[in-house]
């Protein structure tokens, strides 16, 4: 299959072959000719898949088949995403794919200055590309007019859902002409995203990058069985006699991703944390540190890591499971993406097995476990104290997560 073969003009097939893509990735190949039709369309597809271009590029073809001169026009595109980190990143594709074009975008998301974006809004824009809250302060005060609004694209429309903007996607979605094209992507789907989708969508093309709820293939995961306070010394462990060269490490919360950040570096290992307390320049500055690869660990929470575009990561790690199963799913899209290769490593202690086995139910499968030397043995001791020296005994040779406060081998189930 070649982007040829999709309906896009030269100035877009050019800028295509600029970012060195050969052919169009799975989603690309079946959305793009929808959304050219015209179509409204409900994609399932993760980060990583390239759902950015799915619809990035479709939409730019669309939009300079009949270019707007005028100056202080309305955007005639709109693409919602839950983060800020995802607008800028989106906002980003938008300029890279149109390039070569004569369309203006703009990026819109709060925790930074207003004015600047009222100014470039004034000065006219074709696609704009938001998150919800500061869209809506721009409606409230009128700097924004999305009455010329001809297409809609809800980006990681799941995780919006998650964080609670469904009441501001529906006062968006009030502000916006009846008739125009919506374009709904979603790594997951759940009742409220399907509900989303029958008020939103005309008659769609139901389109996925791979089954549902299945990461991609490219990504072995494992789980490490360890004691809660023996995870760092694991992790730092991991990297150092993995040779590791970078990786992305979740944690729950905010204090915890600091924690670690922290601890890894007294153990010699370069390391930041990104998170939602930071001001958007911190982040920023701590994601352009990893990216040019002077950071080797970047300990994120689920929030903060949302739509972080970093290419071919080799490792992520749960640090921490993720009570919400998607969100394991969002997190190790992280790696084995475009083709690469790549691990998702869960430290898992024993009073997180229920996150496991959740997390388990929804990929349809089990994870395999693998102990790692050193930490199976003081982790077991210290995850399940009160079992009986002769159970201890007893599993030793299979390993201690055998024992009854701790895990069981997938292949011992049965
Ligand atoms: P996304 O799923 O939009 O986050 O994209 C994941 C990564 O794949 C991004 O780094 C893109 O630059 C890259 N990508 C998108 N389309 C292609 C393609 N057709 N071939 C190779 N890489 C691609």
């Amino acid at each position: 299959m070649s982007f040829d073969l999709l309906g896009l003009r030269a100035e877009l097939l050019k800028a295509v072959e600029g970012e060195g893509y050969t052919e169009p990735t799975p989603i690309q190949a079946k959305t793009i000719p929808v959304i050219l039709e015209g179509r409204d369309v409900m994609a399932g597809a993760q980060t990583g898949t390239g759902k950015t271009a799915a619809f990035t590029l479709p939409m730019l073809e669309i939009l300079s088949r009949s270019r707007h001169e005028q100056r202080g026009r309305a955007p005639r595109a709109l693409v919602l995403t839950p983060t800020r980190e995802l607008a800028a990143q989106v906002g980003e594709s938008v300029r890279t794919y149109g390039r070569n074009l004569r369309l203006w975008a703009a990026i819109i998301y709060g925790g930074v200055g207003i004015n600047p974006q009222i100014d470039e809004l004034r000065r006219g824009v074709d696609i704009l590309v938001a998150t919800p809250g500061r869209l809506l302060d721009h409606a409230g005060q009128r700097t924004v007019d999305l009455s010329k609004v001809e297409i809609l694209v809800l980006d990681e429309a799941d995780r919006m859902l998650d964080m609670g903007f469904i009441h501001d996607i529906r006062r968006v979605l009030k502000l916006l002409p009846g008739k125009r094209q919506n374009l709904l992507f979603s790594a997951t789907y759940n009742d409220e995203v399907k509900r989303l989708a029958d008020g939103l969508l005309h008659e769609p093309a139901v389109l996925e990058a791979a089954r549902r709820n299945t990461p991609a293939e490219a990504v072995s995961q494992v789980v490490h069985p360890v004691g809660q306070t023996r995870k760092r010394e694991l992790l730092s462990h991991l990297v150092k006699s993995g040779g590791w060269r970078q990786a992305l490490v979740f944690t729950r919360t905010k204090h915890g991703a600091n924690r670690l950040s922290e601890q890894l570096l007294k153990d010699g290992i370069s390391s930041t944390a990104i998170h939602g307390n930071k001001s958007q320049s911190a982040r920023t500055r701590a994601l352009a540190e990893f990216k040019k690869g002077s950071v080797k660990v970047l300990v994120a929470t689920d929030i903060a890591a949302r739509g972080l575009d970093i290419e071919s990561l080799p490792h992520v790690v749960n640090y921490d499971l993720p009570n919400v199963p998607e969100d394991y799913i969002h997190r190790i899209g992280r790696t084995g993406r475009a083709g690469a290769g790549g691990t998702a490593l869960s430290l898992v202690s024993p009073e997180e097995r229920e996150h496991l086995t959740n997390i388990q139910r929804l990929l349809g499968r089990k994870i395999q476990v693998e102990e790692v030397p050193g930490f199976q043995h003081e982790a077991s001791q210290k995850a399940a104290p009160a079992a009986p020296r002769a159970a201890h005994q007893r599993d030793a040779g299979k390993g201690r997560f055998n024992s009854p406060g701790g895990f069981r081998r997938p292949s011992r189930r049965h």
